[in-house]
């Protein structure tokens, strides 16, 4: 039976993630560290992440 979740490691506190379908380029944040982080690719039900820094502006378009 298929799981509908990923799952991930936090690259700062390796914390391991788990969440729902997301695509390349979204942003999550680990729920341990508060970081910011993107998706850079998601393979096999398993994504790699890069924290990313928090803009405070800048959030349109
Ligand atoms: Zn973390």
């Amino acid at each position: 039976m298929s799981t509908a979740t990923l799952t991930g490691t936090c690259p700062e506190c390796e914390t391991g993630l788990t969440v729902p379908p997301v695509v390349e380029g979204e942003t999550l944040s680990c729920p341990e560290c508060i970081l910011t982080l993107r998706v850079e690719a998601v393979s096999e039900g398993v994504l790699s992440l890069r924290m990313v820094e928090v803009q405070l502006r800048d959030w349109g378009q």
